[in-house]
């Protein structure tokens, strides 16, 4: 199978959300990747004129947990079909008074507090640095935040959201810190999805449905996996609204600064790269380094698009 060009928007469901209604032409993908496999098969169709891809990130039935969750899979197979935007919908704990269960939220940073996970597809001989200084695409945030705005609920653009390890929620201490970081919703899957996303060179953006108010708050009940389910079913409701929405408002061109965030990312020599690891990334790397002629052939046969016009400027960082 070699890789979609034409483009598509990705949506990877999070809790409760494990099917996409309203897709026509509806076949689901099984992509085997580099990496693994991905949570679940890809269910790929159409929706107002758009290719569509849709993953439960949990897999359907809810079979994954968090820590369990094979991050670069999941981004690579999207990628791989032609994911150039993803839409991650994520049930989160708000952090602050101002954000109430159900409302919405499109984070614009994220801090990592994970400890587990594997947060690169770069390594075994292929040095990459991708900046994220701002891990979301503003035009696609932008978007989520017209659509969202469209379905009646409140809706807070921009904050940070925090991504903790679990699959147990926080202590009272944990979650006072958090907030004494000036975090503003909490969740235990877009780290290190949204690094991934940024080195697939992949729009990304999330929308992150408010469930409880985690365990700081001290007049809201300590929050419990019966209130979690009761709000996640509404919110899954207003997801699939917003998707609604929005998935007619995306259409290339992108003119956003995603599609050549590895440019100048790849630090390590190509004359170095061993040709094992040259080959397992094709998908990311082929754009910039077509020239790769003595090594064999990749295994994609992934469209050349624009080649670097420089060589990869060094950025040592420790
Ligand atoms: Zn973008």
């Amino acid at each position: 199978m070699k890789p979609r060009s034409d483009p598509a928007i990705g949506v990877i469901g999070g809790s409760g959300l494990y099917e996409l209604e309203g897709l026509t032409d509806v076949k689901w993908h099984t992509v085997r990747t580099p990496f693994g496999s991905p949570s679940d098969a890809y269910c790929v169709g159409r929706f107002a004129g758009r290719r569509v891809i849709f993953l439960p990130r949990h897999g359907r039935g809810h079979r994954v947990t968090p820590s369990e969750l094979n991050f670069r899979a999941n981004i690579w197979g999207l990628r791989f079909l032609g994911a150039q935007w993803v839409i991650s919908i994520s049930a989160v704990g708000s952090m602050k008074e101002a954000i109430r269960p159900l409302d919405l939220v499109i984070p614009d940073q994220f801090f990592d507090a994970t400890r587990h996970r594997v947060s690169s597809f770069f390594g075994a001989g292929i040095v990459a640095h991708v900046g994220m200084a701002e891990p979301v695409c503003p035009d696609l945030a932008t978007a989520l935040e017209k659509a969202a705005n469209q379905t009646g609920a409140t809706v807070h653009r921009g904050g940070t959201y925090i991504c903790i390890e679990g699959p147990q929620f926080s202590t009272k201490a944990e979650s006072r810190i958090y907030r004494g970081w000036g975090v503003d919703v909490i969740g235990m899957t877009n780290m290190p999805e949204a690094k991934l996303a940024r080195e697939a060179e992949l729009c990304y953006a999330t929308l992150a449905l408010a469930t409880d108010y985690d365990v700081w708050h001290e007049t809201h009940e300590t929050v419990s996996v019966e209130t979690v389910i009761q709000n996640l079913l509404k919110n899954v409701a207003t997801a699939k609204d917003v998707l609604r929405r929005v998935i007619p408002a995306i259409a290339p061109p992108r003119e956003c600064q995603c599609p050549g965030l590895l440019r100048n990312a790849v630090i390590t020599n190509p004359k170095t790269f061993p040709p094992a690891t040259r080959r397992k990334l094709g998908l990311l790397l082929d754009k910039y380094f077509p020239g790769d002629r003595s090594r064999p052939a990749p295994v994609s046969g992934h469209p050349r698009s624009k080649p670097a016009s420089r060589p990869p400027r060094q950025k040592p960082r420790g």
